[in-house]
């Protein structure tokens, strides 16, 4: 199975709406010529519209980095998946390592959003990994497989093959320091092993893991060469238009 590379830009509490409609103009030119590509940004909820307008028939993607689990209610700050895909993403970023440590989203939240976003017709990008510490314990693989079967809990099969997972170790998320190519490639294939002990044969042959945590121009090509990493999920490489666009033709 030729699984499609996929490559995410994250861009986290960064680009309000003039300078997100801008970068998105900067991608736009180059990113519509390379479609073995699926490429997708996620832009601060209150730029969503405006890029979502700039890449307009482009066909690159555009991604919540967060939902709320309800579809309205009194739930003060809070964006539903609806919301989103009425805004004009097609994707949403569920578990991120930020949204973990900093705002407490339990296995338990993570998987009500990740159910809210298929209710919404939203494709969830589910991250997962582990911290430095539980690593240099040996239990990284143990700690991604709980995350990995609370997460995806009560999905049908078909919605976890549809479910791209960006497999993250926390140790690696904005400080430079990067997974080996080989630490990365054993991750994903430990997690496909576990997808296909889990569900039927075709899900693991078709589930998109995306690494993330510090690609860069410099060391995607050699990441997004392993088999089982299907792309990646870029944060800080994901803000200005020169970095982004190398990290995705590494993937072409
Ligand atoms: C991320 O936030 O998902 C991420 C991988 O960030 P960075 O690329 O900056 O490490």
């Amino acid at each position: 199975m030729n699984r499609r590379t996929f490559v995410a830009g994250n861009w986290k509490l960064h680009k309000g709406p003039t300078e997100a409609v801008e970068l998105a103009k900067a991608l736009k030119g180059d990113l519509m010529d390379l479609t073995s590509v699926d490429v997708a940004v996620a832009p601060p909820f209150i730029s969503i519209p405006g890029v979502a307008n700039a890449l307009r028939h482009t066909g690159i993607h555009v991604a919540g980095q967060d939902l709320h689990p309800a579809q309205n209610g009194a739930f003060t700050s809070a964006v539903a998946g609806e919301m989103l895909k009425d805004a004009g993403c097609s994707y949403v970023i569920v578990g991120h390592s930020e949204r973990r440590s900093i705002f407490q989203d339990t296995d338990e939240l993570v998987n009500a959003k990740v159910h809210a976003a298929f209710r919404s017709g939203l494709l969830p990008i589910l991250c997962i990994g582990e911290t430095l510490e539980e690593r240099d314990a040996g239990r990284a693989l143990d700690v991604v497989r709980t995350q990995l079967q609370l997460g995806l809990e009560g999905l049908e099969a078909d919605q976890v093959a549809a479910t791209t997972l960006a497999y993250e170790p926390v140790w690696a998320i904005g400080t430079g320091r990067t997974a080996t190519p080989d630490q990365a490639q054993q991750m994903h294939a430990g997690i496909r092993e576990w997808i296909a002990g889990q569900y039927p044969a075709f899900v693991a042959k078709q589930i998109r893991i995306q690494y993330g945590g510090s690609v860069k121009p410099g060391n995607a090509a050699e990441l997004l060469a392993q088999p089982d990493i299907d792309g990646a999920l870029v944060g800080g490489a994901a803000l200005q238009s020169d970095s982004f666009l190398a990290i995705v033709r590494a993937g072409a």
